[in-house]
């Protein structure tokens, strides 16, 4: 989502007639677009930007930016902090970057963090490439995890409508995009917000309800989502992905602990069972979906046996993918003021085992790809050997594969290739294609 958020920024950006600078250090304006979903991503804004406030002292036309959740969540006390800065803006405040520079042209240092209903996207976001696109459809988050310093840096769930989504589509389509992502927080919320109930009584602009409003987009053949929440994950949902095709075989559903009584005290919502239930759904109608996920460990009081509970869920769903996190206490959250925090050691040391059986478990899934022929989208240039195309499976696996066949047909970015798999690591995959 952060990265969706920078490419519209540097749309702003470049529609206001800015271009990219040689390096870092020589650009005339710096915008610094910041996380704070853990402690060590929000320390990394603090070094930069100790660098760029020197400069700034030799350099007085350099302008600074704070923007993202670190902005959000210190508001003015970065101010205080760091006085080079120009402005400090919080992410719903994302769409207004130009008119936040022209209260900076006019000389003042500005501060926006206040809540803000976030203004349909009028600029075209500057994308990092030029196939696969972010598409944000819902603001925000309403769900209160007790260790999530999302919901106080991002506000409130604001959907967009169906109609603005599919208009963004249509448009990516026509510049030659194939694949696009849905982006939410929590994304199986969508609609919540919106008006609209059936004559049965169902309410209407559901996620499965824009699955099938945008699905006909006319070039775009891989339609993406993510964040699901297993708490409302419907089977609705899990047949309109089988039954489109465009739907991608690919679900990122965090379950974060494997232990029931630690799931209660991150008020997650759901239990170990039910998200048994949903894998084995998705399983029963699209029998190799991928299912990615994302854990946290050494959670306040968390006990070896619940850690135990976690590696048990990661060995048993058999996860193509996950991303694995030690606690980190957050301001503004309830987790953080409890006692019973965990040691570093203790974080270290299960972070370690829980990375270790990770890397087993997604080689294991991985070697199903072996001699498989599996259909590629090619997004761009392998950066580290000019000859081959890199791409996703439709289940996101990243796949390596020689540009150009032995009977002479080239492929280039943007093509759907058909790969044979014959070599299989942890976490890409490489072939040759096949006619
Ligand atoms: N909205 C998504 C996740 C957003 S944050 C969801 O509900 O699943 C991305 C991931 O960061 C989370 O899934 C969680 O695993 C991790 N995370 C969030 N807060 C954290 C914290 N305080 N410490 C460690 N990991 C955290
Ligand atoms: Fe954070 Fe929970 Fe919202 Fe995800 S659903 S962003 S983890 S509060």
């Amino acid at each position: 989502m952060n990265k969706a958020d920078s490419e519209r920024m540097a749309g702003i950006l470049e529609a206001m007639g800015y271009h990219e600078a040689a390096a870092e250090l020589e650009a005339d304006l710096v915008l610094y677009n910041t996380c704070t979903i853990r402690d060590n991503a929000e320390q990394k804004v603090y070094s930069y930007l100790g660098r760029q406030a020197r400069r700034k002292r030799t350099h007085p036309h350099l302008k600074l930016i704070v923007a993202g959740c670190v902005a959000q969540q210190e508001g003015e006390a970065l101010l205080r902090r760091i006085p080079e800065l120009d402005l400090v803006m919080g992410p719903q405040h994302a769409n207004r970057l130009e008119a936040l520079l022209t209260q900076v042209d006019n000389g003042q240092q500005v501060v926006a963090t206040d809540d803000n209903h976030i203004l349909e996207d009028l600029t075209t976001a500057r994308r990092d490439s030029t196939i696969c696109a972010w598409v944000n459809v819902i603001y925000g988050c309403n769900e209160r995890c007790t260790y999530c310093v999302v919901p106080s840096v991002r506000g409130k769930e604001q959907s967009r409508s169906p109609e603005a989504i599919r208009r963004e589509i249509e448009g990516l389509a026509a510049s030659g995009f194939r694949e696009i992502t849905l982006l939410g927080q929590n994304i199986d919320a969508y609609g919540r917000d919106l008006p609209g109930i059936t004559p049965e009584g169902r309410r209407q602009n559901t996620l499965t309800d824009l699955l099938h409003h945008i699905h006909d987009v006319e070039g775009i053949e891989r339609i993406r989502f993510a964040t699901s929440h297993p708490r409302y994950f419907t089977e609705r949902l899990i047949e309109a992905c089988s039954d489109l095709p465009k739907l991608c075989e690919h679900f990122h559903i965090p379950f974060q602990s494997g232990d029931n009584d630690v799931l209660k005290a991150m008020a997650r919502g759901y239990t170990v069972e039910r998200y048994r239930r949903i894998v084995n759904r998705i399983r029963e109608r699209m029998p190799d979906a991928a299912i990615s996920t994302d854990v946290i460990v050494a959670f306040p009081g968390e006990t070896d046996a619940q850690f135990q509970n976690t590696l048990n869920v990661v060995e048993e769903v058999g996860f193509d993918q996950v991303n694995t996190a030690a606690y980190s206490p957050r301001p503004n959250t309830p987790a953080a003021t409890w006692t019973n925090q965990l040691p570093e050691a203790v974080k270290v040391e299960r972070l370690q085992e829980l990375n270790t059986l990770v890397e087993r478990v997604a080689r294991q899934r991985n070697a199903r790809y072996a001699g498989r022929v599996e259909q590629v989208l090619a997004e761009g240039v392998n950066p580290k050997n000019p000859q081959q195309l890199m791409g996703r499976t439709r289940t996101n696996r990243l796949t390596f594969f020689a540009a150009e066949e032995p009977e002479g047909c080239r492929y280039s970015p943007g093509d759907l290739v058909a790969v044979q798999i014959n070599s299989v690591r942890s976490f890409s995959l490489s072939g040759t294609p096949v006619q």
